[in-house]
């Protein structure tokens, strides 16, 4: 076969010996949330099916629990339960018979959210909800022949194979590490005994399932927590996995309560994949590497640099179901990336139960229900405002057939992306841009940009529709003193427009008010760009590797030297509406930094002296230099309510529509949705 001329790693096949994968991507396992759903393996059939015929190598469904204690999702310990199953591989093998599918077994342990949870001791997790019984003899018993059963069942239910997760604080790992397993019995004391449960799980599952079934087995490379494996631990694990018979190994890098972000959008692509290509040097076996690789570039380069013999992506597969397809057939730059936002995949799942989906496509998980449809009457379709609500009405309009127009006062799409891009950290925003402006390109879309577009103009343009996407404008607190020369909008104070001072009072602690003290107290290269610093500001050390990747290593931040205080009138802790799995990244980050906090201040006036305040009802002074306001935003809605007034039948979509808790997800999901029904 001719090596793929761009990516000649990627799409080498992968012998297993008794099966092959046609190329080294997998898509890594994701928790979706249809496993409970009414309809939900319908939905993942479709879901998955897509991703199959997107060119994926292999895909690893959802953690399924192999008991009831072992979570509180749909489990998998009964005949009746693999026959669901059955709709998922059937569909995968129909959409491509070279697919693999690999279901995950995932037994929480103390992080099930569920009563009866168990685990090697009673020890609550820190992000647990219960405390889990510890198990005894019989018990551990019967999760490992649980754990064999749930293998033989999914081989029935016609997967390729199982992928055991033995990381990131569920059962298995809690065996491994001391703080979580103080057992004295063969279970528990010395690392050969600790390490004894995650190897038997796999001697039982490979008895179970004979020699050609595909069994994989994640591992934690670097847990991230003090005291946590040493790297001879790891290796002495990963033989030993080898040993009981794993066909592939699959590194992971965190414990999910570990303070150290690992998938997040500041972490930098490929972050970890040299931890994996050490342990490869131990193993015979192939390795999966994982964590923030999210384009056909990074996952060649991972490859071609021989860390891994495949990359998992997962998010990246939410984002685009064909990545694997654009990169084979050199269309890359149609790729819609994944930003590692986490805010309609993860934080939905740990959030509670709204089904996960993507900021950038909407239809992820909802591919039985948002279907973009060729038109069969196109219309002439005006959209003002190229933010990523018209961006998102443009693409899918056009994609669908529609002759659309797009117009923008700016001299660049993207409206507030292009603030949003500016945050160190938030370098992939770029992405999303390019994956715009290259749909705006397929699709024939014509684009006037430095065009402010009002009312009369819009009549007289002969559309069928007209959209508007005009955004927002920032909110300005009615505050004596609010026009003083020392306070800045938050637009003037990322574009850099106006000069800002050493001390600086922040008045609004949203979101951008985050991205904000990000900004000012930012000094030197973005972590998300170079991993040494990276490793630095979380207190990771890639090279000596001690216990945990982290023990003993403490972070050190660079700063701009800037005293910087973030204000906000409510008396709840400051941050606490910000994401649910990233939020935390972000207030450690400015507290490492001296940022800081306060809730509960009223705003009484800004003069020459600084912002004057009442906090919890004592008067307080911030004696500040500059103060940035990022208080919210409202719909700007003049050129809407100029159409009405003219009688032009007009689409609101974006902040025009909303400003309230607006963001881009709710911005590209309103909109795609109103573009798929014209
Ligand atoms: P906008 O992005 O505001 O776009 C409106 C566009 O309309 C602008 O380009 C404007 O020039 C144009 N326009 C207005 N009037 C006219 C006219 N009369 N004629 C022609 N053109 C006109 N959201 C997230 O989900 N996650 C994040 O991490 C995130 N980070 C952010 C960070 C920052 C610093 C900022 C400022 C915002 C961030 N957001 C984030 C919010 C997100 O960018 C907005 O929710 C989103 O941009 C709203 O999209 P929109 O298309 O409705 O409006
Ligand atoms: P926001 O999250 O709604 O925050 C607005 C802030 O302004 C709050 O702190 C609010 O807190 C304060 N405020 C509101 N009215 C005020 C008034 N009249 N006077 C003084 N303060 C007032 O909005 P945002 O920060 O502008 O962000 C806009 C959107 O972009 C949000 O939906 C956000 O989710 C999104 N975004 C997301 C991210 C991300 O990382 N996910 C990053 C940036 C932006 P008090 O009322 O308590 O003072
Ligand atoms: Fe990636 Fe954000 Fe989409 Fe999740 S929601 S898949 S992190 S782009």
């Amino acid at each position: 076969m001719t090596p793929h001329p761009r990516y000649p790693h990627v799409f080498a096949p992968l012998d297993l010996g008794f099966t092959q994968l046609k190329n080294r991507v997998l898509m890594g396992s994701m928790h979706t949330g249809l496993e409970e759903a009414e309809n939900g393996f319908e939905r993942l059939a479709a879901y998955y099916a897509e991703r199959a015929r997107g060119g994926v190598g292999m895909i690893i469904t959802g953690g399924i629990p192999p008991n009831a204690e072992a979570g509180s999702g749909s489990k998998l310990s009964t005949s009746e339960e693999a026959a669901a199953h059955r709709l998922i591989t059937q569909a995968v093998h129909t959409a491509d018979p070279d697919v693999k599918i690999c279901m995950q077994i995932l037994h929480t342990g103390a992080l099930a959210r569920n009563p009866n949870c168990v685990a090697p001791s009673a020890v609550k997790s820190r992000i647990g909800s219960f405390t889990p019984t510890a198990l005894d003899a019989a018990g551990i018993e019967k999760q490992l022949n649980d754990f064999a059963h749930c293998a033989a069942l999914a081989q029935q239910a016609g997967y390729d194979g199982v992928e055991i997760i033995g990381s990131a604080g569920y059962l298995i790992s809690t065996f491994l590490v001391q703080k979580t397993n103080l057992r004295t019995d063969e279970w528990g004391g010395d690392y050969a005994n600790r390490m004894r449960f995650a190897v038997e799980v796999v001697r039982r599952v490979r008895a179970t399932v004979g020699a050609k079934f595909i069994v994989i087995f994640r591992i934690s490379a670097m847990d991230m927590l003090e005291g946590g494996l040493s790297w001879e631990e790891v290796v002495t694990l990963a033989q030993a996995i080898e040993a009981a018979g794993a066909n592939i190994i699959s590194t992971h890098f965190c414990w999910h309560e570990a303070p150290v972000p690992t998938i997040a959008t500041m972490v930098p692509r490929a972050a970890f994949t040299q931890v994996t290509g050490r342990l490869r040097k131990a193993l015979t076996i192939p390795l999966i590497t994982s964590n923030r690789i999210n384009m056909p570039d990074v996952a060649e380069t991972v490859l071609a640099r021989g860390d891994a013999d495949l990359v998992s992506m997962a998010r990246p597969m939410l984002a685009d179901p064909e990545l694997v397809l654009k990169a084979q057939e050199g269309r890359e730059d149609e790729i819609n990336t994944c930003i590692a936002c986490n805010q309609a995949c993860l934080d939905h799942t740990f959030g509670g139960h709204r089904p996960v989906s993507c900021l950038v496509n909407p239809r992820a998980c909802r591919e039985t229900l948002i279907h973009y449809r060729p038109t069969a009457r196109p219309k002439q379709v005006a959209i003002v405002g190229a933010g990523p609500a018209g961006l998102a009405y443009a693409t899918v309009a056009a994609q669908r057939g529609h002759r659309v127009t797009l117009f923008d006062a700016a001299a660049e799409i993207g409206g507030q992306f292009n603030l949003a891009k500016r945050i160190p950290g938030k370098e992939e925003f770029y992405e999303t841009l390019r994956y715009y402006q290259r749909m705006l390109d397929k699709h024939g879309v014509t684009v006037h940009l430095n065009t402010r577009v009002d009312a009369p103009m819009l009549a007289a343009g002969g559309f069928d529709e007209v959209v508007v996407a005009t955004g927002i404008t920032p909110r300005e607190p009615a505050l004596p003193g609010i026009h003083h020369p020392k306070v800045v909008s938050y637009i003037d104070a990322i574009l850099g427009r106006k000069p800002i001072g050493q001390r600086v009072a922040i008045l609004g602690a949203g979101g951008i008010g985050f991205d904000v003290a990000e900004l000012l107290s930012h000094a030197g290269p973005s972590g998300a760009l170079d991993r040494d610093v990276f490793a630095k500001e979380w207190g990771i050390d890639f090279e000596k590797h001690p216990r945990g990747g982290v023990t003993g290593v403490q972070p050190q931040t660079q700063t701009s030297g800037r005293s910087i205080t973030l204000l906000q009138r409510k008396t709840t802790p400051v941050g606490s509406s910000l994401g649910r799995t990233t939020g935390w990244t972000h207030r450690l980050t400015l507290t490492r930094r001296g940022v800081r906090m306060v809730n509960g201040v009223d705003y009484l006036h800004i003069d020459d002296v600084g912002l004057h305040t009442r906090v919890n009802d004592q008067p307080q002074v911030f004696e500040v230099d500059t103060v940035v306001v990022c208080a919210g935003q409202l719909p700007l809605r003049t050129l809407y309510d100029d159409l009405q007034a003219l009688g032009v039948p007009t689409q609101l979509v974006g902040g025009a529509f909303e400003a309230s808790e607006l963001d881009a997800k709710r911005a590209i999901e309103q909109a795609s949705l109103l573009a798929a029904e014209i």
